[in-house]
């Protein structure tokens, strides 16, 4: 990599580099170890595609996943902010980090805040060394950015309860030891009652995994059905009934990551090769700039959306413009690549078509771009 370029990554745009320079540095050898030998070839959209239960383990040897969780439960004790350098240098990497990455950034959470002593010593320490892989049955097919209307039901049964109904987009169900449901256990004035969130085994019966395909061919999510799955009592997160308040905090740790700016890094760095060796075209130097700014300021609201978890709070709004402006700046990133000669060349295809046929889900997953607007709009109207 030339000079420009190594300036302009993201060890210069400062955000927590200084205080973690030596867990980055720890992730930057791991991950490349691996590459090196083989193991896997950097990619965007990593956290979401690349599978590999045996690194999500190894990290977890380490002390790089559950970071944040109790030691008591398997965790390392460590701040959100310290996590948050961990996650950027994987997603740098374009490391394989899938099998993890769910349970550690939502459900460990989750588990710690809302559910019973019982519950947190049964699951956290499995997601805490690798051994537990979750998937998230949150969306419906009429269920989707209305995450309220969820058709899935879950009755009472002697010793639990008995879920039927239809997830998808289920991101790994197809993989998943575990997955996080929300289910509809009473009809309430409101569409928001009623609601509440299951762990449950994705080995039980009753559990039907359908693959789904997607524009690049590949397969990463699911159908999911579940007929009379049962779902023993201890299963239940937190309070039968609330799981839409529950469910609103776990997606600000959904979507308040490094990921919602970072999953296309490796286009990034060849977009700032590619104008390092374009000198005199002073227009993709000023769009470079401009972008190079934003990641700045991206990573400045991950740091901000990190320490107020660190304190506690589940930041619902700042990570949902965490995510919205995340997402537009990955859009731009690949927009501005399209722009130069470097994406007609055979070679470099892998890089760039990976990535664009993936962008159309960025503004997608994790809730709609508009959504996420109108929640912002929604919480400045009350302050
Ligand atoms: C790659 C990928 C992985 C995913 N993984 C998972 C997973 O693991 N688990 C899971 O549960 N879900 C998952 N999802 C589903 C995802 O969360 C939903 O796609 C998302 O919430 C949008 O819901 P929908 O697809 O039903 O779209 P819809 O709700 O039908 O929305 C479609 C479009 O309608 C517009 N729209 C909808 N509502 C409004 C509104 N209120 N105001 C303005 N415009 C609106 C927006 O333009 C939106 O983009 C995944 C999706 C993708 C793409």
């Amino acid at each position: 990599m030339n000079t420009l370029a190594r300036k302009a990554t993201m060890e210069h745009t400062p955000a927590v580099a200084e205080p973690c320079a030596g867990l980055r540095s720890q992730v930057r050898q791991f991950a490349a170890e691996w590459r090196d030998a083989g193991r896997y070839t950097p990619r965007s959209d990593s956290w979401l595609r690349s599978f590999d239960l045996e690194f999500s383990k190894q990290l977890a040897a380490r002390g790089l996943i559950a970071m944040t969780y109790p030691k008591e439960f398997g965790g390392a004790g460590r701040t959100h902010v310290e996590r948050l350098a961990v996650t950027e240098e994987l997603l740098r990497a374009g490391a394989p980090v899938a099998a993890h990455w769910i349970g550690d950034r939502q459900i460990g959470p989750a588990i710690l805040r809302h559910g019973t002593r019982e519950l947190q010593e049964e699951i956290v320490p499995r997601i805490a060394s690798g051994d537990a892989v979750f998937c998230l049955g949150m969306s419906e097919p009429e269920a989707g950015s209305d995450l309220a209307s969820v058709r899935t039901s879950a009755q009472t049964a002697d010793g639990g309860w008995l879920v039927n109904g239809h997830k998808i987009w289920t991101t790994q169900a197809h993989r998943s030891t575990h997955a996080y449901l929300l289910a509809r256990t009473a009809s309430g004035e409101r569409k928001h009652d009623g609601l509440t969130e299951f762990i449950l085994d994705m080995d039980s019966e009753g559990v039907t995994v359908t693959p789904i395909v997607d524009l690049a061919g590949e397969h990463h999510f699911n159908e999911v059905r579940f007929e009379n799955v049962f779902v023993p009592a201890r299963r239940v997160l937190g309070e039968p009934g609330r799981g839409w308040r529950q469910v609103i905090e776990q997606l600000s740790f959904e979507r308040g990551g490094a990921e919602r700016a970072l999953s296309s890094y490796p286009v990034l760095v060849e977009l700032i090769a590619e104008t390092a060796r374009q000198r005199d075209d002073q227009e993709l130097h000023a769009v470079l700039g401009g972008l190079i700014a934003r990641l700045a300021v991206l990573r400045r609201l991950c740091f901000e959306v990190a320490r107020a978890m660190d304190e506690g709070q589940a930041p619902v709004q700042q990570a949902a413009a965490l995510k919205y402006l995340g997402n537009a700046f990955e859009h731009d990133v690949i927009e501005a690549l399209r722009r130069t000669d470097l994406c007609q060349d055979p070679a470099f295809d892998s890089v760039f078509g990976q990535a664009l046929l993936a962008s159309p889900a960025f503004g997608l997953r994790g809730g709609a771009a508009e959504v996420l607007l109108s929640l912002i709009a929604r919480q400045e109207a009350r302050t």
